[in-house]
């Protein structure tokens, strides 16, 4: 929590608050004391008496008791109470994290996830008909959402999504018997990390193709890099700039063309929403980041979930167990009609996760899409690309555009101008905090200098996006004068500017007390 190690932070104290010198050459400054500085030998915030039952026995009993700090419920309540204050997040403000979809998560998806928070993971599915029933519906959901065949709920993020789509694409080649020749997949230059990463893992070579001036793949690069060696190309539509692929047919036809499959990253759904199914792009299969698209921001790194999609002819390569709903309505698994049944596998890649995967967040994303309905789901798409494209109307003066078209969900900027001028993309994300807003994603995607890559979501209401422009232009008017400026923000957050290197290069995880 107190672990950014490097150069001495200021530091702001709360007035309500008095902070004790923990000593910030070991571990940090002390916006909040641990648990362990508040803790006083014999406080205790047990209302409930323990009592020996003799259930344990008493080889397995703690000889030495545990070094837990000792705290009253009060101080505990205040401390988290206080570290969320610190924080900032969705409910707080406008979040516009380019690339992570970072809407507002409706309430209600969590009293829906709740319901399910008792049950046991390996409960029968006689005893758990509803849940599977609502894993099902979802199922259905999100096929009808792509336009794609059969799905897996297994895979708990994206990136876990296409390491197993890439399991599936080997399983794929293997059957029809050239999978040691196919060692190649083919990602863009704009692609997430986490593709070439995936790629890599499932053991493929890498070939990264160039985008062209437009900000597409380029197709004739793409071309020239396909051949009988090549297992799959991984493509994002909208891509990581925003824009949409605008030959993604001619793209995909390339691709088959060579025994190929095409990997669609979904991750940019929310632009497409009710617009255009991956399914109809020409993907051979497409994975949904329900914790960007269909809520559940997953600031801080989770919990998620990454659907996968497939077309029929990758069907039987599917992790197992499926979820197969009955004529009378019933549901059940169908490698373990009866529990102990031994799994039949076929060709499918096996399990990969969890049977339901993530299912709390599954049932989020369930929730949020039954609120919507078919209506409120188009209009999320459209709103989210509305919203987009006016906030790059308002700013595209005072900041260069990297791709200057119209915009899907999100948008690229370039603070190339500003670098001229003496202040980077940095600068300008970190001035934003002392404005009150969440800075967007910065130098990512890597062909972009400088890059300042925006979405505002369409949870957020026009007077928000003005004041967000506002606030942009205002950065963008002091550098102009005085690009010193911006070199010390942020100015106002608890935290001045941390030693983000030696956090990074010399972590301090472990507390130690004195
Ligand atoms: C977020 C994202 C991913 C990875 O998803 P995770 O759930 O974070 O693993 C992959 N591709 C794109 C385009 C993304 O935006």
């Amino acid at each position: 929590m107190t672990t950014v190690t490097g150069a001495p932070v200021q530091r702001a104290k709360r007035a309500s608050q008095t902070i004790p010198d923990s000593g910030a050459d070991t571990h940090g400054p002390a916006l909040e004391p641990l648990l362990f500085e508040l803790a006083r030998p014999g406080r205790s915030g047990r209302h409930v008496r323990a009592e020996k039952t003799g259930d344990v026995p008493e080889k397995f009993a703690r000889k030495t008791p545990l070094r837990l700090p000792e705290l009253t419920e009060p101080q505990v309540v205040r401390h988290y109470t206080h570290l969320a204050q610190l924080n900032y997040s969705v409910d707080a403000g406008m979040y516009p994290l380019g690339s992570c979809t970072m809407k507002y998560n409706p309430k209600i998806n969590d009293r829906a996830a709740a319901l399910f928070a008792d049950l046991h993971p390996r409960q029968s599915y006689r005893t758990t008909q509803g849940v599977l029933a609502l894993a099902y519906e979802l199922e259905q959901l999100l096929l009808k959402v792509t336009g794609m065949d059969f799905v897996t709920l297994q895979p708990q993020a994206g990136a876990q999504s296409e390491f197993t789509a890439l399991l599936m694409f080997k399983a794929y080649h293997q059957k029809r018997g050239d999978a040691a020749t196919r060692r190649r997949i083919i990602v863009p230059d704009s692609a997430h990390g986490t593709n070439p990463a995936s790629a890599a893992m499932c053991g493929y070579e890498v070939t990264t193709v160039k985008s062209d001036a437009r900000g597409n793949v380029d197709l004739e690069a793409l071309k020239s890099a396909l051949g009988p060696d090549v297992a799959g190309f991984m493509l994002t539509n909208p891509n990581t700039i925003g824009l949409f692929e605008e030959r993604v047919r001619e793209v995909c036809d390339a691709v088959h063309a060579v025994g190929a499959l095409v990997y669609g990253d979904g991750a940019n759904m929310n632009a497409l929403l009710g617009i255009a199914r991956p399914g109809d792009l020409g993907f051979d299969c497409v994975h949904i980041n329900v914790h960007k698209t269909f809520s559940t921001p997953h600031g801080a790194g989770g919990p998620g979930a990454g659907p996968l999609c497939v077309k029929a002819h990758l069907r039987p390569f599917l992790p197992k167990p499926w979820i197969v709903k009955e004529a009378d309505g019933s549901y059940h698994y169908d490698t373990a009609r009866e529990d102990r049944e031994p799994e039949r596998l076929g060709d499918s890649i096996g399990k990969i996760g969890k049977t339901l995967g993530n299912f709390g967040v599954l049932a989020r994303a369930y929730t949020y899409m039954k609120t919507l309905g078919e209506e409120g789901l188009v209009e999320t798409g459209r709103d989210a690309v509305l919203a987009a494209n006016y906030l790059l109307a308002l700013l595209r003066g005072k900041y260069d555009v990297a791709y200057d078209r119209p915009c899907m969900h999100e948008f690229v900027l370039t603070a190339a101008r500003q670098k001229k001028q003496g202040s980077s993309a940095l600068d300008i994300s970190k001035a934003l905090l002392d404005e009150g807003f969440h800075s967007p994603t910065v130098y990512f995607p890597l062909i972009v200098p400088e890059a300042l890559m925006i979405e505002p979501t369409e949870t957020e209401p026009k007077e928000t996006l003005d004041a967000f422009a506002a606030a942009m232009i205002r950065i963008a008017e002091r550098i102009e004068k005085d690009p010193a400026a911006v070199h010390e923000a942020p100015t106002k957050t608890p935290l001045r500017r941390l030693d983000e290197v030696g956090a990074a290069r010399k972590p301090v995880l472990r507390y130690r007390p004195a």
